[in-house]
């Protein structure tokens, strides 16, 4: 790499005023972002303000609209309690516990996540989760932050201490232990926040653990990662980016499969050269990228957009993979697209590309029985119903088995689904029951990443 990485300047709520482009903005605009960031935590860093965002045209930028926070993610009634709080000089105490009420009001059940937990010889495994069969997600407690963050993003009460017990270990050993007791298990998938958020030394360490000869069932390692969009510089230009070039080497050279799980949300994360560099040296080491995305209103509900960005990654050698219904959010009213709505999208952008971009799957619902694939809407026995399939599920015999709910024109999750024909219960309703010990209303999924 020939060029210089810019400066890293990290960006808070409180330290954004300082960037130029943001001073720039209209008053109103700015005392939104204030009010709204009190609720949902805002992170952003030089890359993202200087590369990622088109501030003349900051009202209709999805890239702004991803990391800002916005006025009308917040309902009036939450947003007027926060400015007036703020209007009347609140202390810090009072504001931080209005924060945490209205918190908890758009994320009804942020202790949902602690479900699943696997165990050794008794004791929970905390920073583990062990949900499919075949393959484990792993977080790093060095990974529970991103370089920016996402407005959509459901994982913000894991970076704002709000649940006590994070997803997270340091205890890599104890994780080796529970691989070893697990021969069936093919896959870790390093997940957050995001995993390169970690200096290599740290992350070596974790992989390095991998890469034993007694966990030879392990061939495949992912790492989830917005880093490509965020600071692609870590690839290519940080301090520990040729160790970590030579560490992706390393687990290439031992025969195993690595994939960065690359998120991305809108082609224009696929144009700076910034980007396309740290893709090519990724590749350069032999590792894969595959990629995913949640579809979102103001941002990405546009066929254009998707097929756009798939043929993108396709030209930079990166695998297209899901296209994902986002599940339950802070500001889930203000990014929410009905089912039939993602299916259409999806669809038509599927029909704009060619079969080197279908190996895509979508729209998926990471949702307590399995990861649900939407296949479409279709009239049968004189009854308009979704046909839906399992992509993953907690009994993997539900896999790629079809099966039916009632047409609904505004369902936006899977709990909103009724069985087609007539049918009382889905088919996998008795035996995930049986799975989660009698209460299923419960969303345990976590994680897409
Ligand atoms: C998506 C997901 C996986 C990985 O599933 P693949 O089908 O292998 O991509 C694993 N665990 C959980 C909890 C997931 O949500
Ligand atoms: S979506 Fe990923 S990168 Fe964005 S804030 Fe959430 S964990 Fe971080």
């Amino acid at each position: 790499m020939t060029h210089t990485a810019p400066p890293y300047i990290a960006y808070s709520s409180n330290s954004i005023q300082h960037a130029a482009q943001f001073q720039k903005l209209p008053a109103i605009e700015r005392h939104a972002v204030e009010i709204v960031s009190k609720v949902l935590p805002f992170k952003a860093n030089s890359y993202v303000i200087e590369e990622l965002i088109d501030w003349d045209n900051f009202k209709s930028d999805p890239m702004f609209t991803l990391i800002f926070p916005q006025r009308e993610m917040l309902s009036d009634d939450h947003f007027s309690r926060m400015e007036q709080l703020v209007k009347h000089n609140a202390s810090a105490q009072a504001i931080a516990h209005e924060v945490q009420k209205i918190r908890m009001e758009l994320n009804p059940h942020p202790s949902a996540q602690l479900r699943n937990i696997p165990q050794i010889d008794g004791q929970p495994l905390p920073g583990v989760q062990h949900k499919y069969r075949e393959t484990v997600l792993f977080f790093p407690s060095q990974g529970q932050t991103c370089h920016a963050y996402c407005t959509f993003c459901f994982r913000w009460p894991q970076f704002v201490g709000m649940s006590d017990i994070k997803f997270a270990t340091r205890e890599i050993q104890t994780f080796v232990e529970y691989l070893k007791a697990h021969k069936e298990v093919t896959d870790v998938l390093f997940t957050g926040g995001d995993p390169m958020i970690m200096k290599t030394s740290i992350l070596e360490n974790y992989i390095d653990a991998l890469l034993k000869d007694d966990l030879s069932h392990i061939r495949t390692i992912r790492i989830g990662t917005k880093a490509l969009s965020y600071w692609p510089y870590r690839f290519t230009h940080d301090p520990d980016a040729d160790d970590l070039r030579r560490l992706f080497e390393r687990v290439v050279k031992s025969g195993r499969n690595l994939f960065i799980m690359a998120h991305f949300n809108h082609y224009r994360e696929l144009q700076p050269k910034a980007q396309r560099d740290a893709t090519r040296a990724i590749l350069d080491t032999g590792a894969q990228i595959r990629t995913q995305s949640p579809v979102l209103k103001h941002i990405n509900d546009d066929p254009n957009v998707w097929a756009t960005m798939w043929r993108e990654q396709v030209d930079q050698n990166m695998i297209p993979y899901y296209m994902f219904v986002e599940r339950d959010t802070g500001p889930k009213q203000f990014f929410e697209i009905p089912l039939e709505h993602a299916w259409n999208i999806f669809r038509e952008a599927y029909q704009r590309v060619s079969g080197i971009c279908r190996t895509v799957r979508g729209p998926v619902l990471s949702a307590t029985p399995g990861k649900v694939q939407v296949l479409g809407v279709a009239d049968l026995a004189g009854e308009r119903v979704f046909t839906l399939r399992f992509l993953q599920g907690r009994n993997p015999d539900w896999v790629a088995r079809p099966f039916f709910a009632k047409h609904d024109q505004g369902a936006t999750w899977l709990d909103q689904l009724t069985p087609a024909f007539g049918d009382e219960k889905f088919f996998y309703q008795n035996e995930l029951n049986s799975i989660l010990g009698g209460d299923s209303d419960i969303d345990d999924s976590i994680s897409f990443e």
